[in-house]
């Protein structure tokens, strides 16, 4: 169905803060099983967009639908809940915890929050099991990221591109269909960039789909397969990354501002 071959759907969305229009009848979808990047100079509306697609901000117009239903303005948990997870960076407060308690308190705070509500109160075994479950998970996740060495290290001390590799591995655990990430290699080092990149093509492969936003085009040129371009809040064109590269459009609002 059109549904299942594109689960995200992004429609006439619309968002200003005060005078400035952020987003401008952007629409755009979500192809299962791609890498699809979203692109487009600062100030273009990516992240504001990012923030409408997962509840953060609530449109002015439009409508997100995610596998068919709309999630237009639910708060971010419940937009979590559906299989659409962003990944968080760490607050202050979780630096003081480890990368397994980190990981173990994830899916309370995102998807796995309504299977903790429905556990009755009395059914005790049934919240052991699902609590061994939930670390076994965390330990295969960490492994799956070659951070499961660091499992007993206080978040605080890892390095950036250390921190993105948990914030994903965090994101995972609540089973998600999709997975949206704002600049994930923002202050990552080379190689742990590449390790992540390799990390996220073989989700890919395994059917995850994912929205990359980035500025950096090269990277988004190399690694996706669809590109959305966005400039002064509306989506200015959209293809395979050779039709993109060719688009003399895009050279202009990147040259241009
Ligand atoms: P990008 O992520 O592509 O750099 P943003 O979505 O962050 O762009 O910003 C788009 C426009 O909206 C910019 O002009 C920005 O200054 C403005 N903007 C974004 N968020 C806010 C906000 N919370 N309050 C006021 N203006 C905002
Ligand atoms: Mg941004």
């Amino acid at each position: 169905s059109e549904t299942g071959e594109y689960p995200l759907r992004v429609e006439n969305l619309r968002k200003t803060f005060g005078g400035i229009v952020a987003v401008d009848d952007a629409s755009f979808e979500v192809e299962r099983g791609t890498l699809t990047g979203l692109i487009g100079p600062n100030g273009a509306g990516k992240s504001t967009t990012f923030n409408l697609i997962t509840g953060m901000h609530t449109p002015d117009e439009g409508r997100v639908l995610f596998n068919g239903e709309d999630i237009t303005g639910l708060p971010p948990h419940r937009v979590a809940d559906k299989g659409l997870v962003r990944t968080f960076q760490i607050a202050r407060e979780l630096s003081e915890m480890t990368v397994l308690e980190n990981m173990m308190l994830a899916p309370k705070h995102q998807r796995g929050e309504a299977l903790w509500r429905s556990v009755t109160p009395g059914v005790r075994d049934d919240v052991v099991r699902q609590e061994e479950e939930l670390l076994e998970r965390a330990w295969e996740m960490l492994d799956f990221f070659e951070i499961d060495h660091l499992a007993e290290e206080y978040a605080g001390n890892l390095s950036g591109g250390q921190r993105k590799l948990l914030e994903m591995a965090r994101a995972l655990l609540t089973d998600p269909d999709m997975l949206l990430l704002d600049e994930p290699f923002a202050g990552v080092n080379p190689s742990l960039e590449h390790r992540l990149l390799e990390h996220v093509h073989e989700l890919r492969e395994q059917g995850y789909t994912f929205l990359l936003v980035e500025h950096d085009m090269d990277l988004i040129m190399q690694n996706c397969e669809h590109v959305i371009v966005m400039h002064q809040g509306k989506v200015l064109t959209e293809g395979t990354p050779s039709d993109i590269k060719q688009n003399e459009q895009v050279v202009e609002a990147y040259l241009g501002g």
